[in-house]
């Protein structure tokens, strides 16, 4: 039996995850709970699965998540705040973290999960895209794992295993499109909230979903792929495939190309970060290739996409860079999903911000820098949409 910690437990992933725990009570026991301030739901999860220890990181609820738990004998560990979801992350004797927060907010509770011995089954990318400098060299010295959960590394992940140290040549991710794949650049300027909230074929958080609009969420994951399999910005490709059925492909250096298939469905990455190195029996759906029929591909087009160049050209100057065009985006879209910003303004608050950066940008950052530069980029973006607002013309330096 395996034990885990869950943080996030409320969102998509959290509950994704619970959903495969509750499948197999036999395998995975719940040691620790986080998340941010759904009190109902949280107290729900506690009295289902009787964690050990609970964080939650809105303060404000913590009271309430107390009353709604009173009658529970016995009672978890109750934290709040931040620390308190720190604290869950390193608590005890779970082999294994998921890290379902959403954004740059992982990074603490993941490090300290990291410096505790633990395995982190990663599921939020942002922790690697902003904090890789940092978090590489930890995980590495204190010998734990790190397990894919996007579903797109988990591919990769898939096919690499049995491929030897120096085989693989080229990453290929798969993209679906997003959102906007059918609409014309020139439409692009009338997008609402709800447009950018209606993904064609997966089924996740609202932050992530805007980012597969813009297709910022496949830059984010070229990133996330350098960091995690150590290739060259130039040897990650791309490709639009619109059905994501094939999740990602690598290519080795004999030009032999290995895919990772299924129907998308996030529980599939999740539970091989969890089961890995083995394969447990589900009776989920299984891939009928008939009935997906047709798998066709293209080039990404850069004029819809530019937040996917953006990302490359952060990913290759690195140092400090990734962690400010993560953190700008964060911001960015959160203004765009409370109608603050256009949703064409999100690539140019993002480009303006990293183009700021350039000149400070911090070759090999610390922790600290990577928390400065974070919030150097939020306060940016901020101040970008002011100007945006007062109707100045945003100069942009590229
Ligand atoms: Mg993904």
């Amino acid at each position: 039996m395996k034990a885990i910690t869950l943080l996030g437990s409320t969102g998509s992933i959290g509950t994704q995850t619970l959903d495969i725990l509750s499948q197999y009570p036999d395998q995975f026991r719940l040691v620790g709970l986080a998340a941010r301030r759904n009190v109902e739901l949280l107290a729900d999860q506690i009295r289902q699965f009787r964690p050990e220890i609970v964080a939650i990181c809105d303060e404000a609820q913590f009271p309430l998540l107390k009353e709604a738990i009173a009658d529970l004998d016995p009672q978890p560990i109750l934290l709040a705040g931040e620390a308190g979801v720190v604290e869950v992350a390193r608590y005890g004797d779970a082999e294994a973290v998921v890290t379902g927060i959403v954004g740059c907010a992982g990074l603490l509770p993941t490090i300290a999960a990291i410096e505790a011995g633990k395995d982190i089954a990663l599921a939020n990318k942002e922790t690697l895209i902003a904090g890789g400098p940092v978090v590489n060299p930890l995980i590495e010295k204190h010998g734990v794992k790190l397990l894919p959960a996007d579903s797109e590394h988990s591919a990769i992940f898939q096919c690499l295993q049995g491929v030897p140290a120096g085989g693989l040549r080229r990453i290929i991710l798969t993209a679906s499109g997003g959102a906007f794949r059918d609409w014309s650049v020139e439409k692009l300027a009338q997008v609402k909230v709800a447009d950018a909230l209606k993904h064609p074929n997966w089924s996740m958080g609202r932050k992530i979903t805007v980012d597969s609009a813009t297709l910022m969420n496949k830059g984010l994951e070229v990133i996330e792929a350098h960091f995690l399999f150590g290739l060259d910005y130039d040897d990650i490709d791309i490709v639009i495939h619109p059905q994501s059925i094939i999740h990602s492909l690598i290519e080795l250096q004999d030009t032999s190309v290995l895919a990772q298939l299924g129907w998308p469905d996030m529980r599939l990455p999740l539970l091989y970060a969890l089961s890995w190195p083995e394969r447990i029996y589900t009776n989920w759906e299984r891939l009928d290739l008939v009935k997906a029929g047709s798998l066709t591909f293209k080039e990404p087009d850069h004029d819809k996409y530019p937040c996917m160049q953006l990302a490359y050209a952060v990913g290759r100057s690195g140092g400090s860079m990734p962690a400010v065009l993560n953190a700008a985006n964060e911001q960015a879209v959160e203004l765009f999903l409370d109608e603050k910003i256009g949703y064409l303004d999100i690539a140019r608050c993002i480009e303006s911000v990293c183009d700021r950066h350039q000149s400070d940008n911090c070759p090999h950052p610390s922790l600290d820098d990577i928390l400065a530069a974070d919030q150097w980029a939020r306060q940016e973006v901020l101040r970008v949409q002011a100007e945006l607002e007062k109707g100045d013309r945003v100069v942009f330096l590229s």
